[in-house]
C-alpha cells in the first residue's frame, strides 16, 4: 500500500470519540454514573415518538421516502414556510456539510468563531477551503470582526446562536444590524441547535429573513431534533432557507439521507408540542437552580439561553473533571476550548442536578486542599 493523502485531509484532527459510559465506570470503579457532558435531553423524547419509531420498524425492508414528504410538510406548516424552503439532514451536522459542499471549493473562505462548533472548520478544510476562525470577544460572537474578515472569496459565515459552549445568545437587534451589513454574495448560517431553550424575545423573525432577500445576504437557519426534542440517536436536523439555496443543497444530498425511523420519530415528536413545552419548562427550572447554586459555590456561571452552563472555578478544570469522574459525574472541561479553569455542564433531571451539585461541592474542597 502506498497511500497518497491530500493535504486537506492530512491536516484534519479526527473528532476524539468519548469513552462509552460503562467503560468509564469500570476505569473509575463507579456505578450509576450520570452524563451531563453532551447537552442531551435527560428526560428523553416524547413517548409518542418512541411508539411511532417502534411501529415503523415493521417497514425496514423498504427504502425510506427520499423526499421525507410528511415530515417536510409538517415542518413547513410549523414554521409557516414552503416545503421548498426546507432541507433535511442526517443531523444538523449534515446540513453544515451540505452548505460547505454546495458553496466551498478550494481557496474559498468560511468565517466562524472559536470556541464554537468544531464541524464548521472541519468540513471546510475537507473541501480545501480556508476557515477564518475568530475568537469570541467577552464570550460572545465578534460580529464586527466577522464583517471585517469578509472578502470576495468568502462564501459562508457560521454563527451558532446561542453559542456552544458559552450559552449566550445574540440580541436580535444586533443580529439584524449585522445581517444588513453582510455583502450579498455571502450565505450566513445561523446554527440554532439551542434556540428552543432561549427566551422568546431572542427568537428571530425567520419568515422575513428567509423571504426578504432583496439587496441582502441569504440567511439559513439550522435546527435539530437532537436537543430539545431528545432524538440525537435518530440523527435528524433541518435547515430553513431561501428556495434558491435549498435547490443547491438538494444537489449535494444523497437521495435517502434521512432514514425511515428518523422521519417517523421526528414527525411524531414535532406533533407532540405539549411534551416539547414541558421539556422547555423543566430545562428552564433546572437551569435557574444550577446557576443559582453554582454562583453560591463561587463558580461564576455565565447566563445561559441553552440546556447547558459554562462556569469558571478559578482552578484547574481538568482536575475537577477527573475528581468528578471519581464520583460518577461526567461533565466537560473547557481546557481544550482554550479555557483551562472553566467547565460545561448540561442541565439534568432534578435528581441529576442535585447529585452534580453535591459532587462538585466535595470535589472543589478536595482539589483546593491538595
Ligand atoms: C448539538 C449541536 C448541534 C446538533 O447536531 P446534530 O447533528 O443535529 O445532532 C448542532 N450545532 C451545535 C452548535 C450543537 O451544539
Amino acid at each position: 500500500m502506498r497511500l497518497i493523502i491530500p493535504d486537506a485531509i492530512k491536516s484534519i484532527v479526527p473528532y476524539p470519540p468519548g469513552k462509552p459510559q460503562d467503560e468509564l465506570e469500570r476505569e473509575y470503579g463507579v456505578k450509576n454514573s450520570i452524563k451531563l457532558a453532551s447537552n442531551e435531553n435527560p428526560w428523553g423524547p416524547s413517548p409518542k415518538a418512541v411508539a411511532a419509531v417502534r411501529e415503523a420498524t415493521g417497514n425496514l425492508h423498504r427504502y425510506p421516502d427520499g423526499a421525507s414528504y410528511y415530515l417536510t410538510q409538517a415542518l413547513a406548516a410549523h414554521h409557516g414556510l414552503g416545503a421548498d424552503e426546507i432541507v433535511l439532514g442526517n443531523g444538523s451536522n449534515e446540513m453544515i456539510e451540505f452548505l460547505v459542499k454546495a458553496f466551498i471549493t478550494e481557496g474559498l473562505e468560511v468565517i466562524c468563531s472559536h470556541p464554537s462548533f468544531l464541524m464548521y472548520e472541519k468540513f471546510t478544510r475537507m473541501r480545501g477551503g480556508n476557515c477564518q476562525v475568530l475568537p469570541l470577544a467577552g464570550m460572545r460572537h465578534d460580529l464586527s470582526a466577522m464583517l471585517a474578515a469578509v472578502t470576495d472569496k468568502t462564501r459562508l459565515i457560521f454563527i451558532d446562536n446561542p453559542n456552544n459552549p458559552s450559552g449566550s445568545a445574540i440580541a436580535p437587534a444586533v443580529l439584524y444590524d449585522f445581517l444588513s451589513h453582510v455583502p450579498e454574495h455571502v450565505v450566513v448560517a445561523l446554527d440554532e441547535a439551542y434556540i428552543d431553550f432561549a427566551d422568546a424575545g431572542l427568537h428571530l423573525d425567520v419568515y422575513s429573513l428567509i423571504r426578504n432577500t432583496n439587496n441582502r445576504c441569504a440567511v439559513v437557519f439550522l435546527r435539530t431534533f437532537s436537543k430539545a426534542y431528545g432524538l440525537p440517536g435518530l440523527r435528524i436536523g433541518y435547515g430553513l432557507m431561501p428556495r434558491q439555496v435549498a435547490v443547491c443543497l438538494h444537489k449535494v444530498r444523497q437521495p435517502f439521507n434521512i432514514n425511515s425511523l428518523a422521519q417517523t420519530g421526528a414527525l411524531a415528536a414535532l406533533e407532540d408540542q405539549a411534551y416539547f413545552n414541558e421539556i422547555i419548562d423543566k430545562n428552564r427550572n433546572g437551569r435557574r437552580f444550577l446557576v443559582e447554586r453554582l454562583s453560591r459555590l463561587g463558580c461564576d456561571p455565565l447566563p445561559s439561553e441553552t440546556n447547558f452552563i459554562f462556569f469558571d472555578i478559578h482552578a484547574d478544570a481538568d482536575r475537577l473533571y477527573e475528581a468528578m469522574l471519581g464520583k460518577g459525574v461526567i461533565i466537560r472541561s473547557m481546557r481544550a476550548y482554550g479555557h483551562p479553569s472553566c467547565l460545561r455542564v448540561t442541565v439534568g433531571t432534578e435528581a441529576e442536578n442535585k447529585r452534580f451539585l453535591a459532587a462538585i461541592e466535595e470535589c472543589l474542597r478536595e482539589i483546593s486542599r491538595v
